[in-house]
């Protein structure tokens, strides 16, 4: 078995014409060779959304939050809708077709496809995920960045996607520079009107006293399904949850913090801007053994 796999669509949304009549809907092909075109608008504007899915033992996890957040970030994008069934069934194909390991992931891509041809392009890739355990065991430091557009920017300026995962990644990846020029590993955005919002993949979780709390959906950051299950699991050991307006002082003051997402799953913030912070070990380990292990 080989160690990547590519999954691609024949006609990612039911309500675009298929991209060979007859074909199968999936269909496995050489993830070396080149499957896209060079005008597709994915590739020249970055005009596509994308999910990176998390596969733990075999299976993609979250795969149907993951596949709901596709659709809605491309309705945000007034793409195509996508066929959600023809999505699960690509992610599935893909994480099935590499040797098995015991972590991995599938990223899927939608994009607008090539210009003035109406078909959207669609494909998922799987491959090996990256080591992470230091990150889950040490920690990380990261840095509070301005994102630059208020805390209701979601309302008033929808027009900037904020909170769609658009294919639009240069300032995610920029502001991953920003942190390693001031020493760090990740960032934490900060709203022009100073509140807390999300990571640059990933979203902030605190612990305060026996509640775990996120910056509310509602603050143009991307609803996160690693945070949806660690609400799920808090309270299954009867910690409360709670989505609220937070402020940089709530993150030095927590009894313990987190950057969580897809793939690296839960790695704990151990500086601020400098500032050392605990690390909530016992939650740490219990946290991530719990995302490691999901088989849904
Ligand atoms: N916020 C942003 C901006 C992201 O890009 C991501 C994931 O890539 C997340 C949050 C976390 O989402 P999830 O837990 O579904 O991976």
């Amino acid at each position: 078995m080989p160690t990547t796999a590519l999954a691609l669509l024949n006609q990612p949304s039911r309500s675009a014409p298929p991209h060979r009549n007859g074909a199968p809907a999936v269909e496995l092909v050489d993830p070396t060779a080149p499957h896209v075109g060079v005008l597709d608008l994915g590739v020249t504007r970055g005009d596509g959304v994308f999910e990176t899915i998390s596969i733990g033992n075999g299976a993609p996890q979250a795969l149907a939050a993951h596949i709901r957040r596709l659709a809605r970030s491309a309705a945000s994008l007034e793409l195509p809708e996508p066929d959600q069934d023809a999505w699960e069934e690509a992610v599935r194909v893909a994480a099935a077709a590499i040797d098995p390991v015991p972590e991995g992931y599938v990223k899927t891509i939608l994009t607008r496809g090539v210009e003035g041809d109406g078909r959207p392009t669609g494909w998922a890739y799987a491959a090996p995920a990256d080591d992470f355990t230091a990150a889950r065991r040490d920690g990380i430091r990261v840095v509070l960045l301005d994102r630059g557009y208020r805390h209701d920017v979601a309302q008033t300026s929808p027009w900037l996607l904020q909170g769609a995962k658009s294919l639009s990644y240069a300032v995610n990846r920029a502001v991953l520079r920003e942190a390693r020029r001031r020493d760090a590993d990740d960032v934490v955005f900060v709203s022009s009107d100073g509140y807390l919002l999300e990571g640059s993949t990933s979203n902030l979780l605190l612990r305060v006293g026996d509640r775990l709390v996120t910056p509310g959906t509602h603050l143009g950051i991307l609803p996160g399904t690693t945070q949806g299950d660690l609400f799920a699991f808090a309270e299954s050991r009867r910690l409360g949850t709670e989505y609220a307006m937070l402020r940089p002082e709530d993150l030095l003051a927590a009894d313990g913090a987190w950057l969580v997402s897809s793939v690296r799953h839960a790695a704990p913030i151990r500086r601020v801007d400098g500032t050392d912070r605990p690390v909530d070990t016992e939650l740490t380990t219990a946290v991530n053994a719990f995302l490691v292990g999901r088989t849904e």
